[in-house]
């Protein structure tokens, strides 16, 4: 369920790059109400607000400093990173926050929001990526504010996929679930849920992608976010009977 803030009453302030970067929320798209596209505007809550914010994170900074806070005692709980974000959030944006839609169950598709930002190019395994980052970056808050920032153009770069000849993703699938190219989704899920699987909590093809491998994240987030989709397979998988690319595809925004 999002998460409903209270207008407030003082003005808004500037918009908090510095801060967002400090905290390891360091990749931030502003979309501006009037010129969102009218199927994404439909999904959206026809309340206060005047811009569309997406938060994301890329290499190792976040999980250094939600790691930091855990051993403080400041975040806690099944999922740290979220609790992190939205104390963030809330913190830095203040005034002009009016609704964290993500974290949250009601969120819009955040991969064609990616796809707006310039930031999202798809991988042959179903994650984003990018010419600067690779695939190591991940889709944080989705916050409605009213603060009257600008909105930020596009990043405008090639898909990295295109001009790699090599595609070392390809076989280093243990699964074979990309040997046509693209991925097989149920064949990866079916192999990731067996028992000691070597995929439990990495994949091989995205660790043998070379683009942006200077900002992979630290074993330790590989292994908590790797984790965290695994239970939430387990636990579709035994309320479902057939692979639904959407609600697997979700759950792989946040790796
Ligand atoms: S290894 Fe090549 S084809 Fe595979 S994700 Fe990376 S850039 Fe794309
Ligand atoms: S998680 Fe494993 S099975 Fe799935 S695409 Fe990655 S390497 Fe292949």
């Amino acid at each position: 369920m999002a998460t409903e803030i209270a207008a407030a009453a003082h003005p808004p302030e500037p918009f908090p790059a510095a801060g967002l970067a400090a905290a390891g929320l360091n990749r931030h798209a502003i979309f501006r109400r009037s010129e969102l596209p009218a199927a994404l505007l439909a999904q959206l809550p026809a309340s206060d607000w005047q811009e569309l914010v997406l938060l994301a994170h890329a290499g190792p900074l976040l999980w250094q400093q939600v790691s930091a806070a855990q051993q403080a005692g400041t975040v806690g709980g099944d999922d740290p990173i979220d609790a992190y974000t939205v104390d963030c959030v809330k913190r830095l944006f203040s005034g002009c926050l009016r609704q964290i839609l993500y974290p949250g169950a009601q969120a819009p598709g955040l991969q064609a929001l990616g796809q707006l930002a310039g930031w999202h190019r798809a991988a042959p395994f179903m994650v984003g990526i990018d010419a600067e980052y690779g695939t190591w970056f991940a889709y944080r808050a989705l916050l409605l504010t009213a603060g009257g920032f600008l909105p930020t153009p596009p990043v405008d770069r090639e898909h990295p996929c295109a001009a790699c000849r090599e595609r070392p993703c390809l076989d280093a699938c243990p699964a074979g679930a990309l040997t046509s190219g693209e991925l097989q989704l149920a064949t990866c899920l079916d192999y990731r849920l067996q028992a000691d699987s070597p995929c439990a909590v990495t994949c091989h093809a995205r660790e043998a992608c070379p683009v942006g491998r200077q900002h992979r994240y630290p074993q330790a987030q590989i292994a908590h976010a790797y984790g965290h989709s695994l239970n939430f397979l387990r636990a579709w998988r035994r309320s479902a009977t057939t692979a639904q690319d959407g609600v697997v595809g979700n759950q792989r925004n946040k790796t």
